[in-house]
C-alpha cells in the first residue's frame, strides 16, 4: 500500500491507471479505523480496480463546542488496517491541501429539507463542512465510485443528493452498518465510552431492534412505530441512574428523511444520544429487505426479557 500525504502526488500516481481505463473507489474516513471502514474498503475492493482509503479529521464538520481536539487518532493503526483490508492508497492530506484558501472558504450547503431533521438542527454546519470535504475529496481522487456508511445515514444521503445534484458523475454507494456481536454499531467514539457506558450504550441499538421488529409485525403507522420506540428506550433504561441523554429518536421517510405518517417502500429510524462524553448515532431501515434484520438475533434475549 502506497501512503501519499500531498495532493500532487495523489494526482500523479492516479494517472496511469486512470488513462489505462481502470476503475478508481474512494473511502472517505477520519480515521481510527475499525471493522465499519473495513466493510468500506473490502467492498471498494471488490467493485473497483484501485482503492484509495483517505484519513483526514475534517475541521469544517466539528462545531465550536465539539471533540475536533479530542477525536481519537491513530496513524500507525490505521495503515496496518488498511493494508490487511486491501487498500492500494492510503491519502493522508494536510489541513492545507484540502483548504488551499483557509478554513474560511466556500462551503456545500446542503437543501434545507434534508438537513431540517435529525442531526441536522443539533450540529448547525456539520452537514456543509461533510459535503465540503466530500466534493474537496472527490475533486482530488476523482473517483468513479465513492464508499460510505449507512451508519450515518442523513450524511450518506446528502453526500448522495450532492453528488447528484453537482453532476459529479461518481456512483455514491452505501454499505450496511456494522455492528459488535452485541449489536452496537461500531463508530471510533466508542473509544470514548467507560466500561459500563459501553454497556448501556447498547439501549440505543436494542431500542432501534423493537422498533424494526414491530415494523416487522406489519405496523407502518409513524407515530406508533415511534411510540414503541419510545416505549423501548424508557423499559431499557428503567432503573438506570445515568441512563444515555436522548437526543432524538425520529421515524422518517429515507428518501426525503421527512416525517410521514406511514412508512412507505423505505423508512429509517434513527437515535442520536449523549453518554459521558460520547454523542452516538444509530439507525435501522424499516424495509422489507432491511439490511439491519441481523440486529435482531443479536438483540434477542435481552431484549424480549426486558419487554416483557
Ligand atoms: P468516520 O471515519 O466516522 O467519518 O466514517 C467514515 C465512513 O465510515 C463513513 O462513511 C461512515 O458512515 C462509515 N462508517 C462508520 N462506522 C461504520 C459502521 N459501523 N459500519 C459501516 N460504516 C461505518
Amino acid at each position: 500500500m502506497q501512503v501519499i500525504k500531498d495532493a500532487r502526488a495523489l494526482e500523479s500516481t492516479l494517472q496511469a491507471p486512470r488513462r489505462a481505463g481502470k476503475r478508481i473507489g474512494l473511502v472517505p474516513t477520519m480515521g481510527a479505523l475499525h471493522a465499519g471502514h473495513g466493510s468500506l474498503v473490502k467492498a471498494a475492493r471488490s467493485r473497483c480496480d484501485v482503492v484509495v482509503a483517505t484519513v483526514f479529521v475534517n475541521p469544517t464538520q466539528f462545531g465550536p463546542t465539539e471533540d475536533l481536539e479530542a477525536y481519537p487518532r491513530d496513524t500507525e493503526g490505521d495503515r496496518f488496517k488498511l493494508e490487511s483490508w486491501g487498500c492500494d492508497i492510503l491519502f493522508m492530506p494536510q489541513d492545507s491541501d484540502v483548504y488551499p484558501l483557509g478554513l474560511d472558504g466556500v462551503r456545500i450547503q446542503p437543501p434545507a429539507a434534508l438537513v431540517s431533521g435529525l442531526c441536522g438542527p443539533r450540529r448547525p454546519g456539520h452537514f456543509a463542512g461533510v459535503l465540503t470535504v466530500v466534493l474537496k475529496l472527490l475533486n482530488l481522487a476523482r473517483p468513479h465510485m465513492a464508499f460510505f456508511g449507512q451508519k450515518d445515514f442523513q450524511q450518506w444521503r446528502v453526500i448522495q443528493h450532492m453528488a447528484a445534484d453537482l453532476l459529479t458523475g461518481v456512483e455514491i454507494v452505501r454499505c450496511p452498518t456494522v455492528r459488535e456481536t452485541d449489536g452496537l454499531a461500531m463508530s471510533s467514539r466508542n473509544a470514548y465510552l467507560a466500561p459500563e457506558e459501553r454497556a448501556r450504550a447498547l439501549v440505543l441499538s436494542r431500542t432501534l431492534a423493537a422498533v424494526l421488529d414491530r415494523f416487522r409485525t406489519g405496523e407502518r403507522n409513524s407515530e406508533a412505530l415511534r411510540v414503541a420506540a419510545m416505549q423501548a428506550w424508557q423499559n431499557f433504561n428503567d432503573g438506570e441512574a445515568s441512563p444515555p441523554q436522548l437526543e432524538y429518536l425520529e421515524v422518517v421517510d429515507a428518501g426525503t428523511l421527512a416525517p410521514v405518517p406511514e412508512i412507505g417502500a423505505e423508512g429509517v429510524a434513527a437515535i442520536a444520544a449523549r453518554l459521558g462524553k460520547a454523542r452516538l448515532i444509530d439507525n435501522v431501515l424499516l424495509a422489507e429487505d432491511s439490511a439491519d434484520l441481523a440486529l435482531l438475533s443479536a438483540s434477542r434475549g435481552t431484549l424480549f426479557s426486558r419487554l416483557a
